[in-house]
């Protein structure tokens, strides 16, 4: 399972952008159509194929689908695969509500969704209308759709405080320390893992405290698919109307 960060407790998750001055420069690049993302190509759906998605516990036309399906569908242009929605438990992706309640998500990778299919694949917060919810379900849909933690790549460079990180992770009871550096550390450079180039502003980045790193890095979460995931995107699930 791939998780979000919890909220952490000392940081609004709303505030602007909060970008050290040494990264201006590379935050301005972000237009430049190279930067793209990490994907685990084995974990691909087959091409052109229809994911059914299969939401528990709730009507089709309930609000709550419906802004899951709005989300989702951000990434549709860009991809070569069908989502159908559909209610119940069975599907090749199950998606189902965090218990904890809390404003993150998490969702196995590409195709490890196949795994247990008697278990959700995905987990969303319950709470639609907040206005997060959107990057969440666009984040978890990048995961399910194969792509990794773009501030998990090599290049990324993020001088993380793991001591501090690992400590405000005890105090919240989200998740171990083996886990939290799962989903915060480089990624190993081997061929499993197709390296795009270092995408700060992509969707699947998670936002950076600068008190979590040693005080000189920091990132917002962009909540907006950005070019460099519409790169990705393209790149593993090619459509014939792309460049
Ligand atoms: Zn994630």
């Amino acid at each position: 399972m791939i998780n979000n960060l919890p909220p952490i407790p000392f940081y609004p998750r709303q505030c602007e952008p909060s970008i050290a001055p040494d990264r201006l420069a590379t935050h301005t690049q972000s237009l430049s159509r190279s930067r793209r993302n990490i994907g685990e190509p084995d974990k691909y759906w087959p091409q052109h194929s229809t994911l059914k998605i299969a939401l528990y516990d709730y009507e089709i036309d309930d609000e709550y689908v419906q802004a899951v399906i709005k989300a989702a569908s951000h990434w549709l242009p860009h991809i070569n695969l069908k989502f159908e929605f559909v209610t119940g438990d069975e599907g090749d992706v199950r998606i189902s509500q965090n218990l904890a309640g809390d404003v993150g998500g998490s969702s196995k990778l590409g195709t490890d969704a196949k795994e247990k299919p008697w278990y959700p694949s995905m987990y969303l917060p319950r709470n639609h209308a907040d206005p997060r919810f959107e990057y969440v379900v666009m984040h978890e849909f990048g995961h399910m759709l194969g792509a990794h933690h773009a501030h998990q790549h090599p290049e990324a460079h993020i001088p993380w405080d793991i001591k501090k990180i690992a400590e405000s992770y005890k105090l919240t009871g989200y998740m171990n320390e083996q886990d939290m550096k799962k989903n915060l550390l480089p990624l190993p450079r081997t061929s499993t893992y197709d390296f795009l180039p270092y995408d700060p502003d992509s969707v699947m980045h998670h936002e950076v405290e600068p008190s979590m790193t040693d005080g000189n890095w920091g990132q917002s979460e962009s909540w907006e698919i950005s070019d460099g995931d519409i790169a990705w995107a393209h790149k593993a699930y090619p459509t014939p109307e792309q460049p």
